[in-house]
């Protein structure tokens, strides 16, 4: 049987047995006008709901009649985020029913604007702020936290948000928007998600001098007290949940390697936008030589950019093709990295970080993209530098020119720093790229036919490898987990997905992918043993099985 609504808060309910309205102003119990007679005379609702018991169905009529009338993507995040603080049954059955439409709006593009003005946005508070001034007392903001127990946190310093760069404590809205992800798309139960915002201060002048801002107005804390702050709220979080899996969420390129390095393989932790890219990408890459029929053994990928998310998908790749039976030295010739010093070769070593050393080959050192195209002729070429525009006319013609059936992944966020459009990408390759790309894009009609791009959205991967993980009890998540999910996504893709140009499955499938990932990543878990649950005789069927479902 999957979790339902009435399970969710059973331990509150036990013990203190809320009534009246106080169960209509809690989130996690509330469901509306669907409370039967019987419970509204159980739970002292009767007369304080309007007399007729409607069905969920006519609720969601209701809700989106209203969301109908959102002029704008930021009115329908407003109006969605109200009825996830007031019904979050109401709020999932919305965004299961209709992720394709609402997944949009609770994460990018949308989220990307919420994040830019979440301090002029602000109506309730959700999660956990901890902030600078809290050092040496984070264990009372844990104790404060109301759930009894905690699954997954998705934590962030806000200092890279998606492609928007520092914005402090403004970023909490993509802890909350991925919680949000990892209920719709994996079944993770609400009540044990927490959002949490680290605010360290940020760099970002216009927020400093903008009296709204409800971040510290600091600059951002670096080096020893920085570390401290994060191994206190790691420490105490896990006091309290020792289970919990821990995502790290568009922290700075720096930190962000370094905390990985640090935690990857002491708890359960991963960074999504490192590893959950890398296996999203690889999947794409996957369903893209379904198509050439060219194994990835004579593949060459170049990365604009040579971040979290480019390097994270190099060293993937690297992964796959060692575990195809490679070496890892001949491995790493098949990517190159481009970043904002062009051309990332021999001849720059020397101020090399050690990431991205091993991807520095011996090429000319190339300070455009397209000559960085010609000097490594690359199969595909993938986006994550936040520099729109950035695959032009040029660029998607010369990989028109060296390969029959180019790859090309934009995947910068939001939608205006996309490397290239859809459209310029089936136009500059006369209708033989196989594209896909970080935010979504219409169907393109070129030359008579329809192709059908998708999103290398994380959230095909992400909730099902924190599903997987949290099933199993997983101990930590190490590498071959992401290269186990990307496998498990590619298969996934139809034969008429391909003909569609579509590398990804239709996210309305996506609770199914995350079920399927989830019991590849626990059987993982448990054959390589990093388990710490009993393990189900059928993996599958009782990974469903855990899996919330609003009702
Ligand atoms: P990052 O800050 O770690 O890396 C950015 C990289 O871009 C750096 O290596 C930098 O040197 C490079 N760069 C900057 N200016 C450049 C220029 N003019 N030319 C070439 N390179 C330049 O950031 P990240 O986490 O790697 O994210 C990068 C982008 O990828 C963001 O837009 C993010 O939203 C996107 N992203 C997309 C997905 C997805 O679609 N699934 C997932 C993760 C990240």
């Amino acid at each position: 049987m999957s979790v339902s609504n009435s399970d969710r808060r059973s331990t509150a309910t036990q013990d203190s047995q809320p009534r009246g309205v106080d169960v209509l102003h809690d989130p996690l119990l509330n469901r509306g006008t669907v409370f039967t007679e019987e419970e509204r005379d159980r739970l002292g609702l009767r007369g304080l709901l309007p007399p007729v018991v409607s069905t969920v169905d006519a609720q969601v009529a209701r809700m989106r009649e209203i969301l109908g009338r959102c002029p704008t993507a930021l009115d329908k995040f407003l109006t969605l985020d109200s009825i996830q603080s007031s019904n979050e049954t109401l709020f999932y059955k919305l965004l299961v029913d209709y992720i394709d439409e609402y997944m949009p709006v609770v994460y990018t593009p949308t989220v990307g604007e919420v994040c830019q003005k979440f301090s002029h946005l602000f109506r309730y508070a959700r999660g956990a702020f901890v902030s600078a001034q809290d050092k040496g007392r984070v264990k009372d903001i844990i104790d404060n936290i109301p759930n009894e127990e905690v699954d997954v946190i998705v934590v962030t310093d806000g200092q890279r948000i998606l492609g928007l760069g520092d914005l402090g404590l403004n970023g909490m809205g993509i802890p909350c928007g991925k919680l949000s992800l990892y209920t719709a798309c994996a079944g993770i139960n609400p009540a044990k998600t927490l959002p949490v915002t680290i605010d360290v201060g940020t760099n970002n002048e216009e927020y400093l001098n903008d009296p709204l801002y409800m971040g510290l107005r600091q600059k951002r804390l670096t080096g020893e007290a920085y570390d401290e702050l994060v191994e206190e709220f790691i420490t105490e979080a896990r006091r309290r949940w020792p289970n919990v899996l821990i995502q790290f969420e568009d922290f700075g390129n720096h930190n962000a390697f370094e905390l990985l390095k640090k935690y990857q393989e002491k708890i359960l932790c991963f960074n999504d936008d490192i590893q959950g890219t890398a296996s999203v990408a690889l999947a794409g890459i996957f369903s893209a030589l379904r198509v050439t029929k060219v194994p990835l053994e004579e593949q060459r990928f170049l990365f604009l950019g040579a971040g979290e998310a480019a390097t994270g998908m190099a060293n993937l790749i690297v992964d796959a093709l060692v575990d195809n039976g490679m070496t890892r030295e001949e491995a790493l010739k098949h990517c190159a990295l481009y970043d904002s010093k062009g051309l990332v070769c021999a001849s720059r070593m020397d101020s090399l970080t050690d990431v991205k050393k091993p991807f520095a080959h011996d090429l000319p050192h190339a300070t455009t993209f397209l000559d960085a195209v010609r000097a490594y002729k690359p199969t595909g070429i993938i986006g994550a530098a936040s520099q729109p525009g950035a695959f032009d006319a040029a660029v998607l013609k010369e990989m028109a020119q060296l390969n029959e059936r180019p790859i090309i992944f934009a995947l910068s966020n939001p939608t205006s720093r996309a490397e290239c459009t859809a459209e310029a990408a089936y136009r500059e390759t006369e209708g033989r790229a196989l594209y896909a790309s970080g935010s979504p894009f219409e169907p393109v009609n070129w030359e008579g036919r329809t192709f059908v791009p998708r999103q290398g959205n994380n959230c095909y991967v992400f909730p099902g490898l924190g599903l997987g993980a949290v099933f199993a009890g997983a101990r930590w998540m190490p590498s071959h987990m992401f290269l186990v999910a990307a496998r498990e996504l590619a298969a996934m893709v139809t034969e008429e997905d391909l003909n569609n140009g579509s590398l990804y499955p239709s996210l309305s499938r996506v609770r199914e992918a995350s079920q399927r990932i989830g019991a590849k990543v626990a059987e993982y878990a448990w054959e390589k043993d990093l388990a710490t649950k009993e393990r189900p005789d059928d993996i599958v069927k009782a990974v469903g099985e855990f899996m919330y479902m609003p009702r």
